[in-house]
């Protein structure tokens, strides 16, 4: 077995691996279609490799010579309609099986041409150069743009032009008189093992761009309240600390909440009665917060908000709003009777102090609103915040 052979089984394996890579992987991404459309895209491009093996060592060499430009062109269609779904840039089908169709008559076409002149290997290459540039087209321009993204694009542009460089190529060194000989060309080692690096390099990008995706899916669960659909105590911590490290000289506001006599409400209405308020509730937060701001459920009647570059004054009001806007809620399922309200602490970060003790001081007023007889706002002393220990004496009444 020659170099280019060689190449040939290596490549065969490497298609094969990937498709049962993504296979898997379709088992638990969220673009499942694409991930099957890519793992047959590579199963079918396994099969030029073995066609490719026919032409050399097997009989009716024109079949499996059209079989392997078949076989590899379709594969790319097929890796082009995985990448539009994962990038939201879907091709017409009927257009990708015409494209197909064309391919196959150009490659029958030219076939009994000579080999190595540039008409020849110019329309050899082309159909599978224009899928793959179509495909970092997509990439390119679509709405996702993280450092990934643009690298699986950029290396799919470099896969497309290097099918005009092997063209190129094999007008200068030549490809074998017949498609028989060309396993024994320096081109075919050449072009075999740049193929293997560039599939190596797409699958592993992509896989890549599968396995992040994953990756961010998991910990927004993780980090996500099933109920009511806002942020659960890491994800609050977690969006608080991301939004001041992109601000850290402003200064800020915390809203903290605490549904009133709660228990009550779950003890003459029930459990079920009782998530209803929770959803309610988390939804007029969620609603009403201003789109910056990070909103969580910080346990299990008690919400916080976190109001980015918001002075107390600002926070104090939305805090009355929002305690108005919740004995207004109407509740489905629940009776019109029942009022639900809720006690708010409101604290300000300013430059400087420390995050753990705004949240603090929100927390002991929001405790002063519950004594001073819930449905209330109350304010932490401005100077607090800055001052870690101190204790927070009480502002402002309802
Ligand atoms: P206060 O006005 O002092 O806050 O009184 P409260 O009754 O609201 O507070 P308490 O802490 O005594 O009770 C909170 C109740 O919230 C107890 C618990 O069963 C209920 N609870 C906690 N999580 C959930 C939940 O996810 N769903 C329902 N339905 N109830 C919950
Ligand atoms: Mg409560
Ligand atoms: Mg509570």
């Amino acid at each position: 077995m020659n170099g280019a052979a060689f190449f040939l089984v290596v490549n065969l394996f490497i298609a094969i691996c990937f498709a049962m890579a993504f296979a898997v992987v379709s088992t638990r991404t969220r673009y499942r279609i694409a991930a099957l459309w890519i793992a047959a895209a590579f199963a079918i491009a396994s099969l030029s490799a073995l066609c490719e093996l026919l032409v050399a060592y097997g009989d009716a060499t024109k079949v499996w010579a059209i079989g392997a430009f078949a076989t590899l062109l379709g594969g790319m269609i097929l890796l082009r309609i995985g990448i539009g779904e994962l990038y939201g840039s879907r091709i017409n089908f009927a257009f990708a099986g015409a494209f197909f169709a064309a391919g196959i008559v150009v490659d029958l076409l030219i076939y009994d041409l000579p080999r190595g002149t540039p008409l020849q290997a110019f329309l050899y290459q082309a159909p599978f150069a224009l899928v793959i540039l179509s495909s970092a087209v997509a990439v390119l321009t679509s709405t996702h743009r993280l450092p990934i993204d643009r690298a699986l694009g950029g290396l799919l542009l470099l896969t497309g032009l290097h099918f005009f460089a092997k063209a190129g190529l094999a007008v200068v060194v030549g490809a074998g008189q017949t498609a028989k000989d060309y396993i024994g060309t320096n081109y075919a080692l050449v072009s075999q093992s740049s193929t293997a690096i560039l599939i190596v390099a797409v699958g592993l990008m992509l896989l890549s761009v599968f396995v992040l995706g994953i990756m961010a899916d998991e910990r927004s669960i993780s980090e996500q309240d099933p109920l009511s659909g806002l942020a659960n105590r890491r994800g609050f911590d977690n969006g608080v600390s991301a939004t001041i490290a992109r601000s850290p000289d402003g200064s800020h506001a915390f809203i903290f909440c605490d549904l009133d006599h709660f228990k009550s409400i779950n003890d003459a209405h029930g459990h079920e009665a009782g998530d209803q308020v929770i959803r309610a509730f988390g939804d007029l937060l969620r609603l009403s917060a201003p789109v910056k701001s990070v909103v969580g459920r910080i346990g299990g009647e008690e919400f916080a908000i976190f109001l980015p570059g918001t002075s107390m004054e600002v926070a104090a009001m939305f805090a009355h709003a929002l305690r108005s806007g919740t004995e207004e809620m109407k509740i489905a399922g629940l009776p019109n009777s029942l009022s639900v309200t809720a006690s708010f602490g409101v604290a300000e970060l300013v430059p400087g102090a420390r995050t753990a003790d705004a949240m603090r001081d929100a927390d002991v007023a929001l405790y002063e609103a519950k004594r001073a007889g819930r449905n209330c706002v109350r304010e932490a002393a401005r100077e607090v915040s800055s001052l870690a220990a101190a204790k927070p004496h009480i502002t402002r009444v309802k």
